[in-house]
């Protein structure tokens, strides 16, 4: 079983083959994946717990029903991993909180019932089979409380959300790595080979593999190996109402398709988060990241435009049944996460940039790194390789983009 403590003198581990940094929910399936690997498996994270930066402010959703065909691959696998979580992990009765209530994306567009229609053929034709299409009054007659004004809507019974500090932890400890907190990486060591190890606040481990995993301070840290990746960190709110009897607690997540606007129950309350919701500019990685109070109005407003209980909610919510939280998104050009070798550092991996996905990614994700560390898959057939950026970025319809 994983061991995951704050280390000592003599616990300190000098060497391991492969070393991973951070301690979210990303470096911890990739921790699960390669000490499953036979590898000698340590992960290096600065705060005194697992799971306390974006994973914990996460809105925790995992969902298949994506428009290009490596991330439906990716969160199909995922998600398999999550409903078989504690078999996965061999840790009998471990709960992960996994509710599988589906994800109704709707529209309000004139254009919604032709444009969602190709959209479920085209996610069916790329082996998402289960992904239903549903008409204006087919979506109202499953969830009565969707608006009048939804035009069309699709709907996946096996998406849904579940505790990311219990997966993170799961994945911990299922795993026969260890883990080492209040362990910060400061730099890197490089010889004539490549890379050699890491540098910590506690002393000098080496390994001729690295995986950086750190959320919104990868960027920061490959700039200690004179890497300067491709990301951009954005902030992102996520507010939770408490107990109310106005929200349906069987409901799908419910999003619109084209302001990305999202709600769910979150217990006997609710969970909402809209990216879109304030104008943000990228900036640095934080480890507080500051709130702004008229996000849950706008938020809610939005919402109301989906499910009008909404705006009775907002009419008479007390501040005291109102919970703000903030995280921060770590995004690459093409909304794709970056997993596996860094080219020009031999022994260098990467773990990152995966958006608002990074928990209904992280077992597929893991898993590829890993077989890409142990050569099991080559980064040429790789859809999530950093070569994409070297070759220059290629859109869905096969243009080079700018960087
Ligand atoms: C509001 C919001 C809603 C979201 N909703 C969803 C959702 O519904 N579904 C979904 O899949 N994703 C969602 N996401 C995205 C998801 O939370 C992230 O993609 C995911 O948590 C990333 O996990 P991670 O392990 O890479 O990063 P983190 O959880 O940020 O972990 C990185 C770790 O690295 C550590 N670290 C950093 N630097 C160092 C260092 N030098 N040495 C040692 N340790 C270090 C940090 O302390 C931290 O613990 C959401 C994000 C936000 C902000």
């Amino acid at each position: 079983m994983g061991r995951i403590a704050i280390p000592d003198a003599g616990d300190f581990l000098a060497t391991a083959d492969v070393v991973i940094v951070g301690g979210g929910i990303v470096g911890a399936a990739t921790a699960f994946y390669a000490s499953g690997a036979g590898r000698k498996t340590l992960v290096l994270e600065k705060c005194n717990a697992l799971a306390t930066l974006t994973t914990t402010s996460s809105m925790q959703c995992v969902r298949a029903q994506f428009e290009e065909p490596e991330h439906i691959a990716m969160m199909k696998a995922s998600i398999e991993v999550f409903e078989n979580f504690a078999e996965v992990v061999d840790l009998p009765g471990y709960d992960i909180s996994l509710h599988q209530q589906g994800y109704l994306f709707v529209s309000d567009g004139p254009e919604g019932p032709t444009a969602l229609a190709e959209r479920v053929e085209r996610q069916q034709s790329f082996g998402l089979k289960d992904v239903e299409f549903l008409s204006g009054d087919e979506a109202r007659a499953r969830f009565p409380y969707i608006s009048p004004t939804v035009t069309a809507a699709t709907f996946r019974a096996r998406d849904g959300w579940l505790s990311a500090h219990e997966a993170t932890y799961g994945f911990a400890k299922g795993s026969a790595a260890r883990f080492f907190l209040a362990t910060e990486v400061t730099g890197f060591l490089m010889d004539a080979q490549g890379l050699a190890g890491v540098e910590t606040n506690r002393g000098t481990v080496h390994s001729r593999t690295v995986v950086i995993a750190a959320g919104p301070f990868s960027g920061r840290l490959a700039r200690l190996a004179g890497v300067e990746l491709p990301l951009s960190i954005l902030r992102r709110h996520k507010a939770i109402i408490g107990e109310h009897h106005l929200v349906p607690g069987d409901a799908p997540m419910v999003i619109h398709c084209s302001s990305g606007v999202h709600w769910r129950p979150e217990g006997p309350g609710a969970a909402l988060a809209w990216a879109e919701a304030l104008p943000e500019e990228p900036g640095a990685p934080l480890e507080q990241v500051p709130t702004d109070w008229t996000f849950p109005a706008i938020a809610m407003e939005a919402v109301a435009r989906l499910s009008p209980f909404w705006r009775e909610i907002a009419a008479h919510l007390k501040t005291s049944n109102l919970f703000l939280s903030t995280g921060q998104y770590t995004v690459t050009p093409d909304h794709k996460p970056i997993i596996g070798p860094y080219p020009e550092i031999p022994g260098l991996y990467l773990n990152v940039g995966y958006s608002g996905h990074g928990v209904m990614g992280s077992p597929d994700g893991g898993r590829l790194v890993v077989d890409l560390i142990a050569g099991r898959v080559s980064d040429a057939v790789n859809p999530f390789s950093y070569e994409r950026f070297t070759e220059g970025l290629v859109t869905p319809a096969g243009e080079k983009m700018a960087l």
